[in-house]
């Protein structure tokens, strides 16, 4: 059963519908539609607005109290009359359009030799052509793995008490389920790539992802089809698992979660490390260092977004942990 939640009323009193074909003839119903009256003319008893901009406009006349974008948002869904198809489309081309549209400024600061003093492994700066191909292993990667991954979240979540109704959340509401989304995948991230760094699982998985030992942007997702299947399960999961246990949650938080999750994973990968860069404010925030030294180094700090779990584990490479570690083993002999 569909289950968009369409607001929308004639005089200003909200009405939730059950589903998106409800949603779509009561919107029309109740707007003073020019639909209305041709679809009346056309002696048709199926009233729905043939564009999604009619869409939009009927949605606009009847619930002026919504904003601009929660109109958007309604129109989508109530246009679509399918909500798997409306969340899966709607997710690949968020997905799409801000895995590369985050990565276009890395490109442009390797191939112009911007921000050269900041460059982790200076001596590394990777080619158009490495990127070209990067990118296309990217975007197949994409098609054939994330694509069907992408699809399945709105059936188990909508399982689980997943809401695309309007109005949306509130921002503190989508701002703490959203830090609690980073905390579970970094878990689930860090204890499934140190079990890549175990001998077969390295060989027959995790080595495509580390044939850039000086990473970049575009190659935060290179890497073998069954670990993009595995790590990417961390961030749909999450939020489903939340979903499942609190029945809170809806789908304009997780869209908001997999850009910030984006942008995290190509920022990690980036191979820059500004004095603005966020670890520097946020100490427990890994950023670009942290990662970078993990392709460079191939052994040590395992987490995605927090530094916690290698610090607590002592998977930590950094020079103070190598620091720490030394002095340990000093005291150790000291006392032996
Ligand atoms: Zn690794
Ligand atoms: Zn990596």
């Amino acid at each position: 059963m569909l289950h968009t939640t369409c607001i929308a009323s004639a005089a200003g009193t909200r009405t939730a519908f059950n589903n998106s074909e409800q949603a779509i003839s009561e919107v029309v119903r109740l707007g003073a539609g020019t639909h209305q009256s041709s679809a009346s003319q056309r002696n048709s008893t199926v009233l729905s607005p043939s564009t999604y901009w009619d869409q939009y406009q009927d949605i606009t006349k009847s619930n002026a109290h919504l904003s601009v974008a929660e109109r958007l948002w309604a129109a989508w869904y109530a246009w679509m009359q399918n909500d798997v198809l409306a969340t899966g489309i709607m997710s690949f081309a968020i997905h799409e359009l801000f895995y590369f549209g985050r990565c276009l400024p890395w490109i442009f600061i390797d191939s112009f030799g911007f921000f050269k003093k900041y460059k982790i492994q200076s001596s590394k700066v990777p080619s158009l052509r490495e990127q070209w191909d990067c990118a296309k292993f990217v975007l197949l990667s994409h098609f054939t793995v994330e694509l069907p991954q992408i699809w399945l979240f709105h059936p188990m979540a909508q399982f689980c008490g997943l809401s695309t109704s309007i109005p949306f959340p509130s921002l503190w509401t989508m701002a703490y389920q959203i830090a609690i989304f980073f905390v579970m995948e970094d878990t689930w991230h860090y204890f499934c790539h140190r079990a890549f760094h175990w001998g077969p699982l390295y060989k027959t998985i995790h080595k495509v992802h580390h044939q850039y030992s000086a990473p970049f942007g575009l190659a935060a997702e290179y890497a073998s089809p069954i670990e993009v299947m595995i790590l990417g399960f961390g961030t749909v999961s999450s939020p489903i698992l939340w979903c499942a246990l609190t029945g809170d949650l809806h789908i304009l938080t997780m869209y908001i979660w997999i850009v910030l999750r984006l942008f995290q994973a190509i920022d990690a990968h980036s191979g820059y490390e500004f004095p603005w860069s966020l670890h520097h404010f946020l100490p427990f925030w890994a950023g670009a260092d942290h990662h970078d030294l993990h392709h460079e180094k191939f052994i040590g700090n395992y987490a995605s977004s927090f530094r916690w779990w290698d610090y607590l584990l002592d998977t930590e490479y950094s020079p103070d942990a190598m620091k720490r570690r030394r002095e340990k083993k000093v005291k150790a002999d000291k006392t032996q």
